[in-house]
């Protein structure tokens, strides 16, 4: 079948390749460059998500628990694991065992023995591992391992490999429409001709729509009706200099939320926010963020950190699935809607991008 593949993040490109290992023609249309949307501005980690557990989403951790199991044996040199620190404060946060039942649980939905199993550390040699962490009402730490990734090279390494099983990548080339019938329209490619090319009117057996936090707004300008809302939220990261021996999962000060403060490309990184994002308004953090996320490293460490030592941030837009009340209690996970020839997408997680791939494919037959 001919089939056409709407944006280049990681879910189109995990939905690609998958399609093309079944033996179909596959065209991906990117507006932009591939790996530039959401999927390049993650919190780099490839997980189950420990925090999903206590929502009780226990088939989505146990499939990232998976999936991060084979991006990390497939693409080593992208992805590693890494040490996470999960500090215990008296009076704070989340007694010591609920925690440790979600890492008992969380070790034995991960299944394989590639990673380390979690341990205690005692307040004392928590405190050696992180020199400068708060010690007032500390009792000791979890340790855990997740993976981590450099998401932009690995995504653009899954492209690689989706190529080379016969995809065909059509960057800057935006859709603007799609119909039932499998029907498509591009905008015209200004930039080849150096004039206003009209809009290319295409065929296929089947689109799939996996546009990410455009997927809704795709099927609404193709006058598509769906079930299915999505919520954008964005979420931003700052990085800051600094080394740190392992990761840390804390709780936000201003509201409890989960953050984390990592260890990435020789910076420390810090993230992330959850704050509706309006339409057309610009994804970058705003100065709420930066403090919030400044509070959270200020709550954790005794050195502050104020505005002036952040060497750089950046925000990504969350696809989620509209159906609780607020971003932190959406899911995670996805849903799949059909309309004749046209399959869509809404939500969906970095880590799980393989296994949604796999069953676009199977949907499409
Ligand atoms: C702050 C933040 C942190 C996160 N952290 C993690 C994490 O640590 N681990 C994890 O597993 N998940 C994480 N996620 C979730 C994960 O990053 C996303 O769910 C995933 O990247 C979404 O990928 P996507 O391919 O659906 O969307 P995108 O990456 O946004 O890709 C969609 C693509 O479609 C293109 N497009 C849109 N409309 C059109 C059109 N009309 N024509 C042509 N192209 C179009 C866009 O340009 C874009 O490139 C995080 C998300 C956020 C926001």
């Amino acid at each position: 079948m001919r089939i056409a593949v709407v944006g280049a993040g990681i879910n189109g490109v995990m939905s690609a390749w998958a399609l093309a290992r079944r033996g179909h023609e596959v065209e991906l249309f990117e507006r932009g460059e591939p790996m530039a949307g959401t999927s390049s501005a993650s919190t780099k980690l490839l997980h189950g998500g420990l925090r999903y557990l206590e929502t009780g989403d226990i088939a989505l951790v146990r499939e990232g628990l998976r999936e991060r199991a084979w991006w990390l044996e497939q693409a080593p040199r992208f992805a590693h694991p890494l040490e996470l620190l999960l500090p215990v404060v008296r009076g704070r946060g989340r007694p010591r065992w609920m925690v440790k039942a979600g890492l008992v649980l969380y070790d034995r939905l991960s299944g394989s023995r590639l990673l380390a199993r979690h341990r205690w550390l005692g307040r004392d040699e928590t405190l050696a591992r992180l020199p400068g962490l708060r010690p007032e009402g500390l009792q000791g730490a979890y340790a855990f391992w997740d993976g981590q990734m450099d998401d932009r090279a690995l995504g653009l390494w899954a492209l690689e490999q989706a190529r080379a099983a016969g995809v065909r990548l059509r960057a800057r080339c935006e859709v603007l429409r799609i119909g039932a019938d499998g029907s498509m329209t591009v905008a015209g490619d200004s930039a080849a001709s150096g004039d206003a090319a009209p809009d290319r009117e295409l065929r296929f057996d089947a689109v799939c729509n996996l546009a990410g936090p455009g997927a809704a707004l795709l099927l609404e300008r193709s006058g598509l009706p769906s079930a299915h809302r999505l919520r954008l939220v964005r979420g931003s990261h700052l990085l800051v200099d600094g080394a740190l021996p392992c990761g840390l999962l804390v709780q936000a000060p201003a509201d409890g939320r989960v953050c984390f403060i990592l260890p990435y490309a020789g910076r420390v990184m810090i993230g992330t926010t959850e704050v509706e994002q309006a339409a057309g308004a610009p994804v970058a953090p705003s100065d709420a963020e930066r403090d919030y996320l400044l509070d959270v490293w200020n709550a954790t460490f005794e050195d502050r950190l104020s505005a002036a030592d952040v060497r750089t941030s950046f925000a990504g837009v969350r696809p989620l699935l509209a159906e609780a009340g607020d971003a932190n209690e959406n899911t995670r996970g996805h849903a799949i809607e059909r309309h004749g020839r046209v399959l869509t997408v809404f939500g969906g997680k970095w880590t799980t991008s393989r296994s949604l791939g796999e069953e676009v494919a199977a949907l499409v037959g």
